[in-house]
């Protein structure tokens, strides 16, 4: 394409007004935001500039009529793309549970319906019904998660990172924290417990080796100025070979000579016992605190299975602490965070029905035979709907994803994809920026779509997302 060639071309776009005027936009703009219309009308009309510069416009007429109709169909498929709204679901076919990137866990249908409920209508959020006068939003919560877990009291905060937060500033602030240096984790990126320590105004105090740690290392630590023992869950990474943590218990032991608290930051903490789904032997949230911590923080969107949220459970007189703490107003948890999360833990009354019913469990322990099953069906929908590829169901692994089991893999069954036309990085790509968006892994020249992350209703879509780019 010549230089002159692209000029002219870039002469017969349509201007922006040109575009408004037209009715097939008409009928955007009787549902659509002016403003939002007009933005998809220049995003389309820059998206086809810069086509033309590099060559790759696909209007090969020239004509201003073809240009008009271009930028209209590309202008109605940005509205179209989940009514313009730019966060939109996204299929996870990556295998990973706990995507942090994608949203983490999914809620249950009851979470969804108590979420439903609340959000559009005015609540008790604040307010005790039979005195009449003003309640506390972490009430209905509290109860439900001592008798789940145990522990005297709780409180709920807006995630993990700020329940770490809240209880370092409340029991260390201007004194000494004891970790070992096996556990000076980093959590995705921003979170890293010596930066957390010194936004709370507590002092970091590492003992130990990075992979050894004996209660001898507390103790020589501890003096006057110590405020608490921690022990930190290191969700993302193991240190493995010639180790020695020290535990919770020794812990314990150590706080109740010194007349010190305990804290576990479990991370991901989960409530019941997964190793009979052959997933390794994680302690519960329950087992810490019958172990004696004083006070154990988790999130709510990891292995709880519930919405974005930090967990505080331990002792009454340390939570009422935290309960008074001006920085709690800044971290507190909206409506619909509650009402998912009452809905969730309600959900763990019955261990069985937790697992049957929350998603994070479902996907965490599905039987082999059910993902081949599903792998079998998307590969047949894939094949039919036309693509050019080779299509075969493989064995594969998975890990579980935002800080929980580091070091274990999930057996997967995943659908490969080697497409005949185009390579599996541009279809990844493809799929990606389809609507809806789906998410990969490509290996060895392939694509992988990992069902176990995939839900039922998706199956069909998926294929046809496949299909879409490589028919
Ligand atoms: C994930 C994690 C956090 C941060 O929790 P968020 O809910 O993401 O804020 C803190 N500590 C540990 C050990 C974790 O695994």
């Amino acid at each position: 394409m010549s230089k002159e060639a692209g000029q002219r071309q870039l002469r017969r776009l349509p201007a922006v007004d040109e575009v408004l005027k037209d009715g097939r936009i008409a009928g955007l703009l009787a549902v659509h935001p002016r403003g939002m219309v007009v933005e998809a009308i220049r995003a389309s009309l820059a998206e086809e500039r810069r086509l033309i510069l590099i060559g790759a416009s696909s209007n090969k007429d020239l004509e201003e009529q073809c240009y008009l109709d271009l930028i209209i169909n590309k202008t109605l498929t940005v509205v179209g793309k989940s009514a313009g709204l730019k966060l939109r679901p996204v299929i996870n076919a990556t295998g990973v549970i706990l995507h942090t990137n994608l949203g983490r866990a999914l809620l249950s249908d009851r979470a969804k319906q108590a979420v439903n409920r609340i959000a559009s209508s005015y609540s008790n959020l604040e307010l005790n019904l039979d005195s009449g006068r003003r309640g506390s939003r972490y009430a209905p919560l509290e109860s439900a998660l001592t008798s789940l877990t145990g522990a005297e009291a709780a409180l709920v905060v807006n995630n993990n990172a700020a329940a770490v937060l809240l209880v370092l500033s409340t029991l260390a602030q201007g004194r000494e924290v004891v970790v070992s240096r096996g556990q000076l984790v980093e959590i995705g990126g921003s979170f890293r417990i010596p930066e957390v320590m010194a936004q709370s105004g507590a002092r970091l105090v590492e003992v130990g080796a990075t992979n050894k740690t004996y209660p001898d290392d507390y103790r020589r630590a501890i003096n006057d100025n110590t405020a608490l023992l921690l022990h930190v869950h290191t969700s993302n990474y193991r240190i493995i070979g010639f180790t020695r943590e020290t535990t919770i218990s020794e812990l314990v032991d150590l706080g109740r000579e010194f007349s010190l608290p305990v804290m576990s930051d479990l991370g991901s903490g989960s409530l019941i016992d997964l190793s009979r789904f052959g997933l390794p032997r994680e302690p519960s949230v329950q087992e810490i605190i019958a172990a004696g911590a004083d006070v154990v923080t988790f999130s709510g969107d990891k292995l709880l299975g519930g919405p974005q949220a930090g967990i505080v459970a331990g002792r009454k007189n340390y939570i009422d602490q935290m309960k008074k703490h001006p920085l709690l107003r800044a971290i507190r948890v909206d409506k619909m965070t509650v009402a998912a999360l009452e809905a969730t833990v309600q959900e763990y009354r019955d261990e069985q029905g937790a697992v049957q019913k929350l998603p994070v469990l479902q996907m965490l322990t599905a039987p082999i035979s059910f993902l081949e099953e599903k792998a079998a069906d998307l590969a047949g929908r894939i094949r039919m709907v036309g693509a050019k590829a080779e299509v075969a169901v493989e064995q594969g692994v998975s890990t579980v994803g935002g800080g929980a089991y580091p070091t274990a893999e999930l057996p997967a069954v995943v659908v490969a994809v080697a497409p005949a036309m185009i390579s599996a990085g541009d279809l990844q790509a493809a799929l990606r920026q389809g609507d809806p968006a789906v998410m990969s892994r490509v290996q060895g020249g392939r694509l992988l779509l990992d069902v176990r992350t995939v839900r039922d209703q998706e199956i069909p879509e998926l294929a046809a997302a496949v299909g879409k780019v490589i028919k």
